[in-house]
């Protein structure tokens, strides 16, 4: 089917304590949706923000009737805030962006000219991360790598929330009921075709960051665990690993208790009790780490498969 050449479009914006940072934004944003002639809905969501943000949405909304406003009973943290915005988003085509100018509005142009080609999920990639110092950088790099290593999902390590999705991605999307909301996750879980957008990630425009390395730490370790089931499984396999070990040096201690007639009287049976039990015990462990990962997933819920087209 053909692309629309204006599609509605629904921009989803998370905000908490931005009063600083509203105006700048639909200034910005304001002349560059306009230029695309198409019908549009800037959805805010107010994640429970505790300064002047609402009123300056309100105030923004008297005088810019696409504005939507969606106001959070209290701050539930940006997943849940953007989870939120796309229940709730109209689009044909909805894109998730933030308030601080971040993800610069320049692209959606772009966005959009690979929608109507053809992509479902066009996200932009940060080619440099400058305005991010270097140990958020290097951390976020490193979190990316493992998170890959460990999920069989994979996530673009250079992408961000900022995409454009289809409207059925978005459907898929909200058919994922998990209250773990990693959505960097469950934005790329669909599938779908996927294109990519370079940039280079500009600092933030007004305001400053709400988070820290230890919500950053708490995030990665989200994204982890609802993604992975391999940090409860590994210890099948260390405790495999130690049992077998165990074996070995039994075998080398006895050997050795006869030939020499061993250095201390019941060293060597205390010794290979230990390890051979330490073993068997994480074996133990990892096994019901199985179990437990799959109730995990079964839990979850998430369709099994998704069709994106039957020809
Ligand atoms: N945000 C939110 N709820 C929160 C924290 C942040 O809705 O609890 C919003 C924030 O207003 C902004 C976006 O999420 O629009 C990105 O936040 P921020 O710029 O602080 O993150 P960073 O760019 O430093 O990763
Ligand atoms: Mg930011």
């Amino acid at each position: 089917m053909p692309r629309a050449e204006h599609p509605f479009l629904s921009l989803v914006v998370p905000v908490f304590n931005e009063e600083s940072s509203i105006d700048v934004f639909l200034a910005t944003v304001a002349p560059i949706i306009a230029r695309q002639e198409c019908e549009h809905e800037i959805l805010f969501v107010d994640d429970g923000s505790r300064d002047k943000t609402l009123p300056a949405l309100r105030a923004a909304k008297t005088h810019n009737p696409s504005i939507a406003i969606l106001s959070l009973s209290r701050n539930f943290g940006k997943e849940a805030a953007m989870t939120a915005g796309l229940d709730h988003a109209r689009g044909d085509v909805v894109i998730p962006i933030d308030v601080d100018l971040q993800d610069p509005p320049e692209l959606i142009a772009e966005f959009i000219a690979r929608w109507r080609a053809g992509a479902d999920i066009v996200y932009g990639a940060r080619m440099s991360r400058a305005s991010d110092g270097i140990v958020k950088r290097t951390s976020a790099r490193y979190f990316y790598k493992l998170f890959n290593m460990m999920s069989p999902l994979q996530i673009p390590f250079d992408a961000g929330d900022y995409r454009l999705m289809d409207r059925r991605v978005v459907d898929e999307i909200k058919k994922l009921h998990e209250r773990n909301r990693f959505m960097k996750g469950l934005m790329t879980w669909p599938g779908f075709r996927t294109e990519r957008v370079e940039f280079e990630r500009p600092q933030r425009a007004a305001g400053r960051t709400s988070w820290n390395y230890w919500k950053l730490w708490n995030f990665a370790l989200d994204g982890i665990t609802s993604f992975s089931t391999l940090p409860l499984r590994l210890w099948l396999y260390v405790g495999g690993i130690i049992s077998l070990l165990s074996f070995l040096y039994a075998g080398f201690i006895i050997i050795h208790a006869f030939i020499t007639g061993g250095d201390v009287p019941g060293y060597p049976s205390l010794m290979v009790a230990i390890m051979f039990f330490g073993g068997i015990q994480l074996f133990s462990i990892g096994l019901v780490g199985e179990y437990v990962g799959r109730i995990f997933n079964e839990t979850k819920g998430r369709p099994i498969y998704i069709i994106d087209k039957i020809e």
